[in-house]
Formats: structure tokens, sequence, C-alpha cells
């Protein structure tokens, strides 16, 4: 009978203290102002995944989808990058995502809200919520997707199309690196040049993958 009762109980997940942490933060920048992107966007999107991971990868900001969702890397570049990362062998579950800023900043054309990059002043205004978001996972790896989270953590002189796939210590991580952000291959001007660079896309995430535990890989079918 009291066997029954245990079996009958729904197993309760353990909530560790990174979970915690990410939690209590992610509601803290619900409430930021401290730049004027907020004004534009529908409401802030944090970061979310594993808080225990061991690689964190930084975008640039929200998309229109993700604005309205409220979740990172839910649009047709996050769909495109969870493809990515399968084929790459990293497992989706065992990562964490999150952008450079926190908000979508956008210019209104007509009805449509276009995306508009992040000045340097919003990126430094935004790098607190990115920092507290480092200092509590502390990955192994960090992976800048992107010239603006590359530039923002690597130095304004980093250039992605010559510098990504290489590793570079950093007081951030023990290992950083960068690639191209999934949205610059949706805009790829033809199948075959999107093809292309989605092979490169998933050759850097597979380079990232030999540096990771096997926790962090995808079980094999
Ligand atoms: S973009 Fe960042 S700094 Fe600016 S209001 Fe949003 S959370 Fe705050």
């Amino acid at each position: 009978m009291m066997a029954q009762k245990i079996r009958g109980k729904r197993a309760r997940r353990v909530v560790s203290d990174a979970e915690k942490a990410i939690g209590k933060v992610a509601r803290a920048a619900m409430e930021c102002r401290d730049c004027d992107i907020w004004a534009r966007a529908t409401q802030t999107v944090f970061g979310e995944g594993n808080a225990n991971a061991d690689v964190m990868f930084v975008g640039e900001q929200p998309g229109n989808k993700e604005d309205v969702i409220g979740r990172p890397f839910v649009g047709p570049a996050g769909q495109l990058f969870d493809r990515a990362l399968d084929e790459a062998g990293i497992d989706r579950k065992q990562v964490y995502v999150t952008n450079a800023v926190k908000h979508f900043n956008s210019t209104q054309r007509g009805k449509l809200r276009i995306h508009k990059k992040p000045n340097a002043t919003e990126i430094a205004a935004c790098r607190q919520w990115l920092d507290r978001e480092i200092s509590i996972i502390r990955p192994k790896i960090i992976v800048c997707l992107g010239a603006t989270a590359a530039q923002a953590l690597l130095g304004a002189k980093f250039k992605v199309t010559e510098q990504r796939g290489k590793f570079f210590e950093s007081p951030l991580a023990p290992l950083v690196t960068a690639t191209v952000h999934p949205s610059s291959i949706l805009r790829a001007g033809d199948q075959n040049s999107r093809q292309e660079q989605k092979r490169q896309f998933v050759e850097d995430l597979k380079k990232i993958a030999h540096h990771l535990p096997a926790s962090s890989k995808r079980r094999k079918a």
C-alpha cells in the first residue's frame, strides 16, 4: 500500500542553486530600463537552458519572434541552431543560450519591426546581465554567435570572418570561441551558399563538441 502511494507520487525535480540564482537574476532583468531599447520591445528575453551547462552560447539580441514569445532562440535562426547542434552531436538540453542584449532592438517600417543592431552604449548597458549569467553558470566554453557578441566579449577588433573556430583563454571562461550567428546563414543569397555556410557552422560546432564532456553530447541513437 505504502509502496503504491510512493509510486503514485510525481517525482519532484531538485532545483539547483544555479537554477535558483538564474531565476532571480532573470526576474530582476524583467524590470530593467537601463537603456532605451526596452521602450520599443515587448519584454525582456533572458537566457535559458541548463544552468549548470558546460557551454554557453551568446547571440546578439532576441529577434521578432523571441520578443513576442519571451524566449531566446525560438525563431527561424533558433531552429537552424537546434538542427546544427544536433548534427554536431551537442545535446541541446545541456547548453545555455542567451544574448548580449536582452531586449529586441528594432525600427518600425510600416507595420513591420525591422531588426536594428544595438550600439556600443546599449551593449555596455546590458553587459551587467550577461556577466551575471556567466558568473552563475561558469561555463567551460563560451561561444559567441556573430560579430556583436564576439566584439562584446573578445574585443572590438575581433573579426568573426577571420578568427571563427579559434579558441581563446579568457577571464570569462577557460575557453572562448566565436562563429557566425545562425541568422546570417538564413540571409545567404541562394540555396548553395546557405548549405555551405551551414556546413561550416556545423564544423565550428563540432570543434566545440570536441572540448565538451560526454554529458554535454547527444547520445547516439
Ligand atoms: S536592453 Fe538590456 S540594458 Fe537595455 S533595457 Fe533591456 S535589459 Fe536593460
